[in-house]
């Protein structure tokens, strides 16, 4: 039987994409040839990239001037690639977990990094707001959602300057205003496909404005021109995320999946701020719906490990907590079933009731 899968990223894919992956990783596309031995310059495949590139823009809403891309490196490469491409002088970081700041040492690499605001203090328990962006910045840089601390921001910022997103664990999880952004990038791993691919999202007009030499394979208008197709690109990831974002669209597109997403936080959230044993670790207004943190409080404390196997026996995987936060993260993502969460909720209060 399948697990629920909980894990963090890589993470839970749809049947429908695990489904087709396997098929056409028998025979892609009636060529009689496995996805995995074709050609990426097929016609087959060359197929298969323009409907993904189309399918994001079609799904988010892309206004015109936008390019996708589909990149390899992880949403790790794009920490330096952006600041690479788009860093004059100065940018604007917000600091609110392990990802963002990532992005920051990298970006401090380029120029000078302006922390506007930042909740480290706290153990990234919150998402700031209230916080001033200068106008004199070359970019604002975000992390939509704080996939390790369980904080998401669910609404675009209105900034004087470009913004940068990192939407590597909430992207497809809700309509985005992409006008508003000027570079969004997500690893496919999470709400779109196998680890491999990078999705990014960039409005062409803000490209080749830096001096900087940027080597071939950084800058993105090299793959702007080759159509993602410069170096052979992950081919399978690719494959397998158009599968995915088929799979959105017969749900009924983003809104649809938000709605879903809503519900199923929202059972989980209800169960955890019901209990007496688990607790929340992240801030009320600013939990995330992809990734929910919570602990145990303190007289339950040494009975987190029992619950994770407790767990396991009923087919519930991947809810340890990361070890900077200790405790459980449940990762909600799109192709999470809402069956998984009530899984896990009963598993919360049966544990609870024999203790
Ligand atoms: C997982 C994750 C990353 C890292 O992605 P890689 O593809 O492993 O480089 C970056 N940012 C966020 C928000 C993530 O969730």
């Amino acid at each position: 039987m399948k697990k629920h899968n909980f894990y963090a990223g890589p993470s839970i894919l749809s049947e429908y994409t695990i489904k087709h992956t396997a098929d056409a990783v028998n025979n892609f596309a009636e060529t009689g040839l496995s996805l995995l031995e074709v050609s990426h310059r097929s016609k087959e495949f060359v197929a298969v990239m323009d409907e993904a590139q189309a399918l994001v823009k079609e799904l988010l809403d892309v206004p015109e001037g936008y390019q996708v891309l589909y990149l390899g490196g992880g949403a790790s490469l794009q920490f330096c690639m952006a600041p690479m491409n788009l860093l004059r002088t100065k940018a604007g970081y917000l600091d609110t977990g392990t990802w963002a700041a990532n992005a920051i040492k990298e970006a401090r690499l380029f120029g000078d990094v302006e922390v506007l605001a930042s909740s480290k203090e706290s153990n990234y328990n919150f998402y700031p707001r209230g916080y001033e962006v200068p106008s004199d910045l070359d970019y604002f840089h975000i992390t939509t959602n704080n996939t390790i601390y369980g904080t998401e921001l669910r609404e675009d910022p209105d900034v004087p300057v470009r913004l940068v997103a990192d939407m590597s664990s909430d992207i497809f999880s809700r309509p985005v205003d992409v006008a508003k952004y000027d570079l969004i990038y997500a690893g496919a791993q999470k709400n779109l496909g196998p680890a491999g691919a990078t999705l990014v999202i960039v409005k062409e007009d803000v490209l080749g404005k830096v001096d900087r030499a940027i080597p071939t394979m950084l800058d993105y208008r090299t793959h702007i021109k080759k159509g993602s197709m410069f170096n052979t690109p992950p081919v399978l990831p690719v494959y397998s995320s158009l599968m995915t974002l088929r799979y959105y669209k017969e749900m009924g597109g983003v809104k649809a999946m938000e709605k879903i997403d809503l519900e199923k936080a929202g059972v989980l959230y209800d169960a955890i701020d019901n209990s007496k044993m688990f607790v929340g670790t992240a801030a009320e207004d600013s939990r995330s719906i992809m990734n929910v943190t919570f602990v145990m409080t303190p007289e339950y404390k040494e009975l987190e490990k029992d619950f994770v196997d407790f767990c396991a026996a009923r087919g519930i995987v991947g809810i340890k907590g990361h070890r900077s936060v200790g405790g459980f993260r449940a990762s909600l993502y799109n192709a999470l079933p809402l069956e998984s969460v009530k899984a896990l909720v009963d598993a919360m209060a049966e544990f609870e009731k024999q203790h």
